[in-house]
């Protein structure tokens, strides 16, 4: 199992689904996490509760990561409790789907908000205090290593979804440029681009029958994904045994991307 001992992780959006898997693998590998979370604080408290059950180091920060003033508390609490900061994951995300000419601002700058604008705003954050701090060889080869939760949808587009597609086609450029940026410090910068995995974001469609039987059609390897296949690959690639990867988004989606409609076609 990849090792995190000694290093800190502040999870966005780790309160649940996706990040709160983050968390917890990240916890397991021996890091200390910061599970950041906007408005559910008793989820947030129960994931802080399951990792220090098992012997893990955590706290919980609420912080809305559009505004920019939270996320600068957030950092602030994040550098009290542990003294330093090795990992970012920059998780939170949301959906608020509308027909295109159905959709409003409001919508379109709520997601972008969040899910462009948030990562922004805590990748600067994270990448001051790395380059701040430098390489500590006794914890990691890398001054620091961010990853962003992207989605097969940085790729696909998707009717009914513009804000979005958008907002996640954007964190893959932001995330190419600022990994060639702060490669030379010796900073490393991924995304995981998760396929349909099963959490709050989709639950109208994995608790009904006929719509996840819907959804299996567009994943080869024929199963809805867990938030635990997330976690995984987030702690491995946070972790020293992937530290020649800069750059790259790792796509973790059962096939998705593979466009399943030729399996069978003649
Ligand atoms: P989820 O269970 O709904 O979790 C969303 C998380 O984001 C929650 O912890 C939520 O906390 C947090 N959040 C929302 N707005 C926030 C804000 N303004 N500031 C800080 N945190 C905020 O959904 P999920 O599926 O795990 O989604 C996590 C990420 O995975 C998202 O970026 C999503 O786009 C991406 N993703 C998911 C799938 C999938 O199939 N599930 C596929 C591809 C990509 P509160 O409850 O406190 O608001």
């Amino acid at each position: 199992m990849a090792s995190l001992e000694g290093q800190t992780a502040l999870v966005t959006g780790g309160s649940s689904g996706i990040g709160e898997a983050i968390a917890k693998a990240m916890a397991a590998a021996g890091a200390g996490v910061v599970v950041n979370y906007a408005s559910s604080q008793e989820e947030a408290r129960r994931v802080v509760e399951e990792i220090t059950a098992r012997g893990g180091r955590a706290i919980s920060v609420q912080a809305d990561v559009s505004r920019e003033e939270q996320v600068l508390a957030m950092f602030q609490a994040a550098h009290e409790e542990f003294g330093a900061l090795d990992i970012l994951v920059s998780n939170a995300g949301v959906q608020k789907d509308a027909a295109f000419t159905e959709m409003t601002l409001d919508q379109w700058n709520l997601v972008l908000g969040i899910n462009l604008t948030g990562a922004f705003l805590c990748a600067r954050e994270a990448v001051k205090e790395f380059l701040r701090r430098g390489v500590v060889p006794e914890r990691s080869r890398a001054a620091g290593k961010i990853i962003f939760t992207s989605s097969v949808h940085e790729v696909i587009p998707w009717a009914g979804h513009a804000n979005y597609t958008v907002s996640k086609a954007g964190l893959s450029m932001l995330m190419k440029t600022l990994a060639q940026e702060v490669a030379p410090h010796r900073i490393r910068v991924n995304s995981i681009a998760p396929g349909a995995i099963k959490t709050d974001i989709n639950r109208s469609e994995w608790q009904s029958r006929e719509a996840a039987a819907e959804v299996l059609k567009f994943i080869p390897y024929e199963r809805w994904g867990e938030p635990e296949d997330i976690g995984k690959v987030a702690a491995w690639l946070a972790s020293d045994e992937a530290d020649y990867i800069t750059g790259a988004t790792i796509f973790v989606d059962g096939g998705m991307l593979l466009y399943p409609g030729f399996r069978t076609r003649s």
